[in-house]
């Protein structure tokens, strides 16, 4: 029982200095007062009094994993490529998670605005911190520090992020691009009969001979039941109007001036960035 009491007791100073602190916190959010620790956080350093200062080295990651996001690959395959060319993470190990890479993408530190109390601690015993979907007021502070991506950029990469993702639910697939550097069609060709993507299949002839085929995705769904009928396709063909297609807008470009002009001017980020990319 003493021992019931006493620890009961523990409990209540623990909640009073976790109210007490927590009650600081907030009102110093309410000012727009924050300090964070950025030794885990890539692109910034902070100075005595807690202001973001950006890190030029690390800054030239954070520009670079923007942009190859933008040129069409995804976190798995920037994560390899870091990985590859040894490029060194906060900790000065060459290890990237591609977890880190999306929360890098979303995160709007990079564009020099800051939201306070995206989380907080639910529980002043274990500590859980939970994501804050509107129990607790949130603060976002505009401008609050040099930015490291231009807001057009910023903007165009949340859009994208979307987009992939509507992506995937329309075309019933689960990942938007799969060891692009052996599978560039993956999730890329899509069944002019149900929507769904196609899908590789490889496998050897009674004559010994190796053959890569695709068929549309929805096949073996359902246990096996064909649902769709469109037919198999080459890797061959694949390849060959691929490359017709892209030696027409080459050869054609003159065509397209009009309407990359005026998305250039238009509202849509997502489009103006990737009509810079190819004009
Ligand atoms: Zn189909």
């Amino acid at each position: 029982m003493l021992l019931t009491i006493l620890s009961s007791l523990a409990q209540d100073e623990s909640r009073s200095i976790s109210e007490n602190s927590t009650w600081g916190i907030r009102r110093r959010f309410e000012q727009g007062k924050h300090k964070m620790s950025t030794k885990r956080f890539l692109g910034y350093d902070s100075d005595e009094e807690g202001h973001l200062i950006v890190n030029r080295q690390q800054a030239k990651i954070v520009v670079r994993l923007y942009e190859e996001f933008l040129s069409g690959k995804t976190v798995d395959y920037i994560a390899r490529i870091f990985k590859a060319e040894k490029i060194r993470n906060w900790d000065g190990k060459y290890n990237w998670h591609a977890s880190t890479l999306d929360s890098m993408l979303r995160n709007e530190k990079y564009m020099g605005d800051t939201i306070l109390q995206k989380s907080y601690t639910a529980d002043f015993l274990s500590k859980r911190r939970v994501v804050n979907d509107g129990d607790l007021p949130k603060y976002h502070i505009k401008k609050d520090h040099e930015p490291i991506m231009d807001i057009e950029t910023w903007e165009a990469v949340r859009a994208e992020l979307d987009r992939r993702a509507q992506y995937c639910t329309e075309h019933f697939t689960n990942a938007y691009s799969q060891k692009t550097e052996t599978n560039p069609f993956y999730a890329k060709i899509i069944c002019g009969n149900c929507g769904s993507t196609y899908s590789r299949v490889k496998y050897t002839t009674r004559a010994g001979t190796a053959i890569t085929k695709w068929r549309c995705g929805s096949c073996n769904k359902t246990n096996g039941h064909k649902i769709c009928s469109n037919r198999y396709v080459t890797d061959e063909t694949f390849k060959k109007l691929f490359v017709m297609s892209w030696n027409e807008i080459v050869e054609k470009q003159t065509n397209y001036q009009e309407s990359w002009h005026d998305n250039i001017k238009g509202d849509d980020v997502l489009l103006k960035y990737k009509t810079r990319l190819v004009m």
